[in-house]
């Protein structure tokens, strides 16, 4: 049988509320997630959470560089937006919300951790030099089709859902359990106009419900 998994995207203190990289109404995303959390653990399907896993000294912080927050520039070749610092191994920003239905996470997914290459993706590094565990831990059981929510829109939602659909995952995404960085205010929209070329289904959280059964 086809097996899905619901797969929830840094839903991270940093990246909410107060924290280091806050994203706008992140923490609004955390009930859509508990939602979704639900209706899959209703079904037997699996639950993963990635979780952006920086060293104190990671090259995509700004302060690595000596220039502002959301700059560009390079890192080890590839460009590169400088960020805040963030996610910090075993900080409390880097920890999962504290509203998130944590118990129901049958693995998490690390990433980021290589101080010189940048990690948006839950499946590569940006360069596509080195693979996380997710591919393998989806193969193993057989899972061919994601549910993916989370943040950010722009960046890590984005690019795990490119990589997911060019390693032929059917790729669902809940749109209202995103949201994005934003540095210019159109990128998160487009961000969704990109997944859906490349073949993801958009769905809000309610459509999802409603057309999943
Ligand atoms: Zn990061």
């Amino acid at each position: 049988m086809k097996q899905r998994a619901l797969l929830l995207v840094d839903l991270q203190n940093d990246f909410c509320a107060g924290g280091a990289l806050a994203v706008y109404e992140g923490d609004s995303t955390v009930d859509v997630a508990n939602t979704l959390i639900d209706w899959c653990e209703a079904r037997g399907e699996a639950v993963l959470a990635t979780q952006d896993w920086h060293p104190a000294h990671h090259g995509s912080f700004a302060s690595q560089h000596n220039v502002e927050p959301f700059t560009q520039g390079e890192l080890d070749g590839l460009p590169q937006t400088f960020w805040p610092d963030h996610c910090v191994q075993e900080s409390e920003g880097a920890q999962l919300h504290p509203l998130l239905n944590r118990a129901a996470v049958q693995a998490t997914i690390r990433k980021g951790e290589n101080p010189a290459i940048d990690s948006y993706s839950a499946f590569f590094d940006n360069g596509h030099r080195q693979k996380t565990g997710l591919e393998a831990w989806l193969r193993q059981r057989d899972i061919v089709e994601l549910i993916v929510m989370g943040l950010a829109t722009d960046y890590c939602v984005k690019f795990t859902v490119l990589d997911a659909l060019q390693l032929g995952y059917t790729v669902n995404v809940i749109t209202d359990g995103c949201r994005g960085v934003n540095v210019q205010p159109q990128d998160s929209a487009q961000a969704f106009m990109e997944m859906a070329a490349a073949g993801a289904t958009l769905y809000t959280l309610a459509d999802w419900q409603e057309t999943q059964g």
